[in-house]
């Protein structure tokens, strides 16, 4: 089977000997493997401010904890994500509002979210869904005079870029995680980007019990609630190691998909879902949007290939009280969904046999 999704691990024997090395020296919490990888990371993605985190659950906590969103407030999301985008919301107290997505990508747009803006509206979270990108301009003029926070989900996005600069700088703060099947892996972790540096402080406190590092205990005094959501030496001594591929890895999620838009482009029966002009999508997986998806994928997955829709819409989870909630484009876009897979252990020649397979479906 070639999996949709999967673990990648370039250059095992190097991640081995520095996970070892830092062993050795005792240092294994928060330290210099963290802060190393915090300047690389950073640099290589031309991401201003940052911190890296436990995950990218924990800079969603973090983030919703320095904006200050709680019980009364409303969170506008997408329900076409990965649950953790939401259940952070709720842990939160505010309730989450899902407008609706784009029928042929999948994606919140100003049109969707204007529909859903009311005076207890306090954030935006938008998602890089399947590492397609968001058409992020309009929604910044919906809300420039407005008191609402812009957040974006980029876990499925590293790597992409809106008009020329990376996802995560945009919004007033955009989440990554290193998770075990994203397109970086540190086993786990993620990191946190915000427009502020002056925030720095604050989010660095909240990520550490409340607590300021480098003042000794009995001198610190929390006037911020916090909790443990930092990244540790082990981790990162991965994410320094698995950052010298992640370009390259990258690189082939791109070609593969690229391949599947000239393949699919211009055909009766399927699609690829609709980029926007203004990005460069990642593609962490492939969005094709087909007939009879369900039958495809089952004929794909008899034929070695780990077609799903990997996500369940989240207005269907009864937690999020959603249930009625009318979600037409979305559904539209689920009912056609196929993901394929487009990571760096499918080759080209792979891509092809699954493109031919698709077309042989229809035939
Ligand atoms: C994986 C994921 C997260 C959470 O990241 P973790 O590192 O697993 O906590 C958040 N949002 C989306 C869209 C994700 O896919």
């Amino acid at each position: 089977m070639i999996p949709l999704v999967k673990p990648v691990f370039n250059d095992k024997n190097a991640i081995l000997a520095h996970v070892e090395k830092v062993l050795d020296s005792g240092m294994i919490a928060e330290g210099d493997q963290v802060y190393e990888f915090e300047r690389q990371f950073k640099k290589l993605f031309g991401i201003e401010n940052g911190v890296s985190t436990s995950s990218g659950t924990a800079a969603l906590d973090i983030i919703y904890l320095h904006a200050g969103i709680g019980p009364g407030d409303e969170v506008i999301s997408t329900a076409m994500t990965a649950e953790p985008t939401n259940t952070a919301i709720l842990r939160t107290g505010a309730t989450v509002v899902f407008a609706d997505v784009g029928k042929d990508d999948g994606l919140l747009s100003a049109e969707g979210i204007i529909a859903k803006i009311t005076p207890r509206t306090k954030a935006i979270c938008v998602v890089h869904y399947a590492g397609y990108v968001c058409d992020l301009s309009p929604i910044l003029e919906l809300i420039k005079d407005l008191d609402i926070v812009l957040i974006e989900d980029c876990a499925h996005a590293l790597g992409a870029k809106y008009k020329g600069v990376s996802v995560g700088q945009y919004g007033d703060y955009g989440i990554f995680s290193f998770q075990a099947i994203k397109h970086m892996t540190t086993v786990d972790g993620g990191f946190l980007s915000f427009k502020e540096s002056a925030w720095e402080i604050d989010l660095k406190k909240i990520r550490w019990f409340g607590l300021e590092k480098g003042v000794a205990r009995q001198d610190n005094r929390i006037t911020t609630l916090g909790s443990k959501y930092n990244l540790n030496n082990l981790n990162a001594s991965i994410g320094l190691e698995q950052l010298k591929s992640v370009k390259s890895n990258i690189s082939a999620y791109i070609s593969n998909a690229t391949i599947f838009n000239e393949r699919f482009t211009g055909k009766t029966y399927v699609r690829p879902a609709s980029i926007n002009t203004n990005s460069t999508p990642s593609f962490w997986i492939y969005s094709l949007l087909a007939k009879d998806s369900e039958k495809l994928i089952a004929y794909l997955n008899d034929s070695g290939v780990g077609a799903s829709k990997l996500h369940t819409p989240n207005h269907l989870h009864p937690i999020f009280g959603a249930q009625s909630q009318i979600m037409k484009n979305l559904d539209l876009f689920y009912s056609e969904l196929v993901h394929l897979p487009v990571g760096p252990w499918v080759s080209h020649d792979h891509a092809n046999f699954i493109a031919e397979k698709i077309m042989s479906f229809y035939d």
